[in-house]
């Protein structure tokens, strides 16, 4: 009896689901509440005995909806995508029944091997080098999935001082870690994400953020600069995190220039190509990660535009030994017959457990195909180009950073404050969704193409809101 009731109540759950991808164009993308929203809708305590099915379902409507704000709506534009697609669900769905936690080999050997086998898959996809595969046997490289692509730089990060100290510690100059700690510094541009400063924090490590150019691209001579000065400051610098479409404008470090800096000074260089990196599973783009082969890492998240929901983050590595020296530790409660001939990925990461990702990923892999996801991003380029257009032909408006892939970052001439103001108008409206960066000092909107359900005519409402609205901003401003 109890299967039954999931069975029934799951069909009715997935209607329900369905029903909300489909009607979504419906909603207001963003809710219309204040905090403590929720406060008066649910009982101060739990329940003691169990509530019929019916209650709690009705409960998503009268609780949970009016506070959501839709990410899967064609009228979200704002961070980047975080896409769901049915095969995604259903494999995490499959995933979340079997509830394995796949910390070693054996903890549930399908886990392991179809990540290992999975990941070989994506990193071919996008055309990353060999020395990052698990098929390559030449090294110890190879990808995993992380939760995030903050976790995949704070990884890396701490992968490179397990380095740093090995190094000076085999060069016997009698530095202990905390004093070789007390002199590392870890670079990337003014762009990168706030993850890379976060991971510093934690890490206890300085951080240069260094001048981004004027496409607000790192470039070589700038951290050529930084890193000669550490050096005469007898500091040591250790890792760079270069980042392949920044959050603010979706600009391109340049990993020609600095790939080989890092290898010529021994530094580590991370590529942090979270939202972008789907994109070079179309050749067209592949040109925008010139240079990969000088990294020791590459992290990019299939979370975000390739359609695999929250969470799943791919990173890889050139040699996972760094990760392993970082990480092991090896009770015996966690040791297996085959421990050190397979791999156990929890010496890959910094929790013990772990689901079984890979599943979401292989579904949506296979059930799209590569050439499925290439449609999909090649889209989103386009109506991100269509909607550049727009806001190019109105004199009202400048686009100070150039696009490349699905974001389109534009504001209104003259002081910031104009810009903010039709934001604030626009999002209150609840008709669109956006959110704003700062570029050198610039206040600007910045405009995603996320959902695959986005039409050109969704483009051209979204297009016609702002434009009304800032009709209305200005002639606010005037009177
Ligand atoms: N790096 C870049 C370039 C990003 O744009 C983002 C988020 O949008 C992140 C890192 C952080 O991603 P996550 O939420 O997966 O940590």
């Amino acid at each position: 009896p109890v299967l039954l009731t999931l069975i029934q109540i799951g069909k009715e759950m997935v209607d329900y689901i369905a029903d909300y991808l489909q009607t979504i164009r419906s909603r207001r993308v963003f809710p219309d509440v204040s905090p403590g929203y929720m406060r008066n809708l649910v009982p101060e305590a739990a329940p003691l005995e169990g509530e019929p099915w019916t209650d709690i379902v009705r409960d998503i409507e009268r609780v949970i909806m009016p506070g959501v704000t839709h990410w899967q709506s064609p009228y979200m534009h704002a961070y980047f995508p975080a896409l769901n697609s049915f095969p995604s669900l259903l494999g995490d769905m499959l995933a979340d029944a079997i509830g394995c936690l796949g910390f070693t080999w054996a903890a549930s050997p399908a886990c392991t091997e179809l990540e290992t086998i999975v990941m070989d898959w994506l990193g071919k996809m996008i055309g990353i080098p060999v020395e990052f595969l698990h098929s390559n046997k030449q090294n110890k490289g190879g990808g995993v999935i992380q939760l995030t692509a903050s976790d995949c730089t704070f990884i890396t990060m701490l992968a490179a001082r397990t380095e740093v100290f090995r190094k000076y510690k085999c060069a016997s100059l009698g530095l202990d870690e905390a004093e070789i700690n007390s002199r590392l510094v870890a670079y990337c541009s003014d762009q990168a994400h706030s993850s890379v400063e976060k991971a510093g924090l934690i890490s206890l490590v300085k951080m240069r953020f260094i001048p981004s150019d004027e496409d607000l691209s790192l470039r070589g001579h700038a951290l050529q600069d930084a890193i000669s000065r550490d050096r005469e400051e007898g500091l040591i610098p250790f890792y760079v995190c270069a980042t392949l479409g920044t959050t603010g404008a979706c600009a391109f470090d340049n990993l020609k220039e600095l790939g080989p800096i890092c290898e010529k000074e021994g530094v580590w260089l991370h590529i942090d190509a979270a939202y972008a990196g789907t994109a070079f599973i179309c050749p067209e783009y592949r040109y925008l990660m010139d240079g990969v082969e000088h990294a020791q890492s590459f992290a990019f998240n299939p979370s975000k535009w390739m359609m695999v929901h929250f969470d799943c983050s791919a990173l890889w590595v050139k040699n996972s030994g760094a990760l392993h020296r970082t990480f092991n530790v090896d009770p015996l409660y966690l040791k297996h017959e085959n421990s050190g001939a397979a791999i156990d990925y929890m010496h890959w990461q910094i929790p013990l457990s772990r689901r079984f990702r890979a599943l979401k990923l292989w579904f949506t892999i296979r059930s799209f195909g590569i050439e499925g996801i290439q449609r999909h991003i090649r889209e989103g380029v386009r109506l991100a180009s269509r909607f550049e257009k727009n806001v190019s032909q109105d004199q009202r408006f400048e686009i100070p950073a150039k696009r490349i892939l699905g974001m389109v970052v534009f504001r209104l001439w003259g002081d910031n404050d104009l810009t903010e103001n039709l934001l604030k108008r626009l999002n209150k409206s609840g008709k669109v969704h956006m959110v704003p960066a700062s570029l050198k000092g610039k206040y600007v909107i910045r405009f995603t193409v996320t959902s695959q359900y986005t039409t050109e005519s969704d483009i051209d409402r979204d297009w016609k809101i702002i434009a009304d609205t800032t009709t209305k901003v200005l002639k606010d401003t005037e009177s």
